[in-house]
């Protein structure tokens, strides 16, 4: 459940006749080395559908982008972080050569580079400029490497067309200037060329950088595929489709053939790595089909998730996500009282934060929310905390997971002597299941959480 953004209405005009056109995106394992880009190479070459193609950064580099945007940072680590960053660029450098547009816009973006990540940067805004450089650098590449195959490619800047809000670190797209500028500067070059740009990064409308959070180049694929009214959205990734469960926690996890969109928001919302969690929302409100496989096995398929509804009721996926924390609201005025929650809700909207899980008793509220340690902007701030204790008491816990059942049409009392059987062995700290009949999530220990989604698995996917 997110606070964040408004739903958005998409000019309906724009959207009457679907193009050709595929939005192709490829990870940061995907684009990690040469060999690796040059793998996905292939797969464009081989469908000439695909128009455009959106880049992470190199595996590693936003790491490094998050670990010098810390303040804390020792001019050390900060050497160590930019050698990082310039290593991963410069192995692929050795095995290609740049064309000359391309290596002089390469050779300034990474001067930039190393000018601001010397500086100590204190707002989200520095913050967003710097952990743009990784999807800026491997465009660069990527294009090149497409090149060498003999196809028309140019690198575009996304910031162009990609408009967001200011909210730095996790910024909402306004779908409708986004359109707006796809139709004007991106849409006339798809005819000729393979257009290669950047996942994870926007603009705002003062042109200055943002980005969309951790992971965010899926929703940028599905965002440009809805600006371009492409047919669908191929997620390049290190795993052949979306699996019942992480293939690297179970290793009999299979492969999903199909899920309807539902099914898949609800997975990647949950905790189902493979896929952004706001990557459905433009596929499905623009009824764009989307595509996940592997780009070292692209023969092997994948998954494709499309509107249809599910035809398989039940559970059909288990997923987890780490570093929850449970943020726990008492307050006596709770009792009788109307507009408690509607305050607590209202403080948490100003402050941008994303609620997963809500439960309430009488005078208490519990809601758990994302604390990645990776993120590029944290989720809880102190100062949210402390507007909140002006008018309840307030607890926090860490080190928690949501583990979550997903599936179409869930109900309990088809599950429920297994699923007991495996939970009574656990401490069960939270549940939640009602709202949605594709989820039942609780929270558990994050020390016990690989073992409660193996048990899960095992007893109740594995037949
Ligand atoms: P990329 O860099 O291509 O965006 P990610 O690392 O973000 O790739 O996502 C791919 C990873 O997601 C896989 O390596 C896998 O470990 C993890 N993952 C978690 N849950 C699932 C799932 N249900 N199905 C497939 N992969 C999953
Ligand atoms: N490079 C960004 C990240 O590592 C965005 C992405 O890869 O999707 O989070
Ligand atoms: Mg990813």
């Amino acid at each position: 459940m997110t606070t964040q953004s408004a739903p958005q209405t998409v000019p309906k005009t724009e959207f009457s006749a679907k193009s050709d056109y595929i939005v192709a995106k490829f990870g940061g394992t995907s684009v990690a080395n040469f060999e690796a880009m040059s793998r996905c190479s292939e797969i464009i070459v081989a469908d000439k559908s695909v128009r455009i193609v959106a880049v992470s950064a190199s595996a590693g580099v936003t790491n490094h982008l998050v670990a010098l945007c810390k303040s804390s940072i020792t001019p050390e680590q900060r050497q160590e972080h930019i050698d990082g960053v310039l290593a991963i660029q410069h192995a692929i450098l050795d095995e290609l050569s740049l064309d000359a547009d391309l290596a002089v816009g390469f050779n300034e973006t990474l001067k930039a580079f190393q000018t601001l990540a010397l500086e100590t940067l204190t707002t989200d805004q520095q913050h967003d400029e710097l952990l743009s450089f990784g999807e800026r650098l491997s465009s660069y590449l990527f294009a090149q490497v497409l090149r060498l195959k003999g196809l028309n490619a140019d690198r575009f800047d996304v910031r162009k067309v990609l408009k967001t809000d200011s909210q730095f670190g996790k910024a909402t797209p306004n779908v409708k200037a986004t359109a707006q500028a796809a139709k004007e500067v991106l849409i006339p070059l798809l005819d000729e060329q393979v257009i290669v740009t950047q996942g994870f990064v926007g603009s705002d409308e003062f042109g200055q950088t943002t980005t969309l959070g951790r992971g965010g180049s899926d929703y940028s694929a599905a965002l440009l595929a809805e600006a371009i009214n492409a047919k669908s959205v191929h997620i390049w990734t290190d795993v052949v489709g979306i699996f019942s469960t992480d293939p690297r926690l179970c290793a009999k996890a299979t492969p999903i053939a199909r899920l309807s969109f539902d099914e898949a928001a609800e997975m990647a919302t949950f905790g189902a790595k493979v896929l952004h969690p706001a990557t459905i929302l433009p596929a499905s409100r623009s009824h764009i089909n989307v595509f996940v496989g592997s780009s070292r096995e692209p023969e092997r398929g994948g998954t494709w998730i499309e509107r249809e509804k599910s035809q398989q009721p039940g559970i059909r996926a288990v997923t987890q996500r780490k570093n929850q924390i449970l943020l726990t609201l008492k307050s006596p005025e709770m009792l009788l009282a109307s507009g408690f929650l509607a305050r607590v809700f209202t403080i948490l909207s100003e402050f941008n934060i994303s609620v997963d899980l809500v439960t309430t008793s009488e005078i208490s509220v519990a809601i758990t929310l994302d604390n990645a340690p990776n993120a590029s902007r944290p989720e809880l701030e102190q100062a949210c905390l402390d507007k909140l204790a002006e008018f309840c008491h307030v607890s926090v816990e860490n080190n928690l997971t949501l583990v979550a059942l997903i599936g179409s049409e869930i109900q309990l009392r088809q599950h429920e002597m297994n699923l007991m059987n495996v939970l009574k062995e656990f401490n069960i700290r939270l549940i939640c299941h009602g709202a949605s009949k594709h989820n039942l999530c609780f929270l558990v220990e994050q020390g016990e959480s690989d073992n409660v989604v193996q048990a899960i698995h095992s007893r109740l996917l594995e037949v």
